[in-house]
């Protein structure tokens, strides 16, 4: 029996100082009921925690690790910044060099800006679709999550959905006034849409969902997504912030070869530090400030030391077949998790898209939040905490993706199979 009794310490420690004990609420494990484990170090595919129990680590940072954890040539390149400057506030040339390979991997993002984290890049594309087509209405997705900005915290995915709440309070209702949910992977719900409203500015869509689990998003509906928009003037915005080199080197639009008019990004692209973008057509970028009128700011905004972190990660992942083989990995990693659980009597889906894979315990591969069942939340909880026990770390959570890194090795991938077969419901 593993004892996590510094782990307690710690955290009660932090509760008396941090709301809840922490800075985001789905790191307080209250879904998973249990106190949270507190990690002190972590290097590649493994985790520490303060009680001295190494863990594989299948949540990465919620994605943003895609070469694991203090990745020497990134630290290397964090350091080498760091000499330089670590803030300047200025226009510097760290700035251009990623957003110049940025362009490369999506080309729809012929102009980008660099935030902070995904939450600012989603704002800013939102205020953006607004002020170029004059239009308010914002169509989203039950069960995707775009950040905490109040117009997007309708029945989003993640957290929220963890806590089984519509949206937050504090959310006035006239910030949500002009948002409309529908359910994801709804063809006809869209069109329905675009016949009911006629001032929709923007279609905002996670292109495959990471935050109800892994639900990929057909290719007939993007499709759609991409057909309505023209048709009715409104923009369509991916927000790949998880997607962007998970789903695919060059974004779910490079998988699928669809072009939103806008795209947002974060996570990986930061290599581990705080980041976000936003990009798209050089006409309608040029419409923020300054040279248009959406104002948009920021004062870390393209900090360097993102910057540089960032470059190195696209720099390895995207070299040598990097990226072909981590989908190699997961899409392994998956197919064995699926077999294993289905010859135990389990019914299980593990859907995989690139680095990206999550499970379900249900008969019924999900295409849509509410197709997630009340009995999959409950089975993924014991599954939670049986992995822990077995020194495996996933998302606590069972509306969350799980990632692979480039550093989960053959080995890592046998221990992790060995630890389901040893599940029992
Ligand atoms: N958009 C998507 C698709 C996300 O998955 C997330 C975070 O998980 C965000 C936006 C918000 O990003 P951040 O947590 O960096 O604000």
């Amino acid at each position: 029996m593993r004892s996590f009794s510094k782990s307690k310490q710690e955290f009660s420690r932090a509760k008396r100082v941090l709301a809840g004990g922490v800075n985001s609420p789905v790191r307080s494990f209250q879904a998973m009921g249990g106190t949270p484990l507190v990690f002190k170090k972590a290097k590649g595919a493994y985790l520490f925690d303060v009680d001295g129990h190494k863990y594989i680590d299948y949540c990465q940072s919620w994605g943003a690790l895609a070469l694991g954890h203090a990745d020497p040539s990134v630290c290397r390149a964090i350091a080498v910044q760091a000499g330089l400057g670590t803030s300047f506030g200025a226009v510097t040339p760290y700035e251009t060099q990623l957003a110049t390979f940025l362009r490369r991997l999506f080309p729809s993002c012929q102009r980008l800006r660099f935030v902070s984290s995904g939450t600012e890049a989603v704002m800013s594309a939102v205020r953006l679709a607004r002020g170029v087509t004059g239009k308010e209405r914002i169509l989203k997705f039950e069960g995707c999550y775009h950040g905490h900005l109040d117009s997007l915290l309708v029945r989003a995915g993640s957290g929220l959905a963890t806590l089984g709440r519509p949206s937050s309070l504090g959310v006035p209702s006239s910030f949500v006034s002009k948002t409309t949910t529908l359910p994801y992977n709804d063809s006809n719900a869209v069109k329905q849409a675009f016949r009911k409203f006629k001032d929709i500015a923007c279609v905002i869509v996670e292109p495959v969902a990471g935050n109800m689990g892994v639900i990929p998003a057909k290719r007939a509906f993007l499709k759609l997504l991409r057909q309505e928009t023209r048709r009715h003037k409104a923009l369509l915005i991916f927000d790949e912030v998880m997607t962007g080199l998970r789903a695919h080197s060059r974004g779910v639009q490079g998988l699928y070869g669809i072009q939103p008019d806008l795209t947002t990004l974060g996570k990986v692209i930061g290599g581990g530090l705080p980041i976000g973008a936003l990009g798209g057509k050089e006409k309608i970028m040029n419409q923020l400030a300054p040279e248009g009128p959406v104002y948009q700011a920021g004062t870390l905004s393209g900090n360097p030391l993102s910057m540089a972190a960032g470059l190195e990660t696209l720099r390895q992942l995207t070299r040598n077949g990097t990226f072909k083989k981590l989908q190699a990995s997961t899409a392994y990693l998956a197919g064995e998790v699926e077999s294993i659980m289905r010859k135990k009597g389990i019914p299980v889906h593990v859907p995989h898209v690139g680095s990206m894979f999550s499970i379900y315990f249900q008969p019924k591969a999900p295409e849509k939040y509410s197709d997630i069942s009340q009995g999959h939340v409950q089975t993924y909880k014991k599954f939670f905490w049986h992995m822990v026990s077995q020194g495996i770390y996933l998302p606590p959570s069972s509306y969350e993706a799980m990632f692979l890194s480039v550093k989960h090795s053959q080995r890592d991938l046998k221990t992790t199979l060995k630890a389901v077969e040893r599940f029992a419901l």
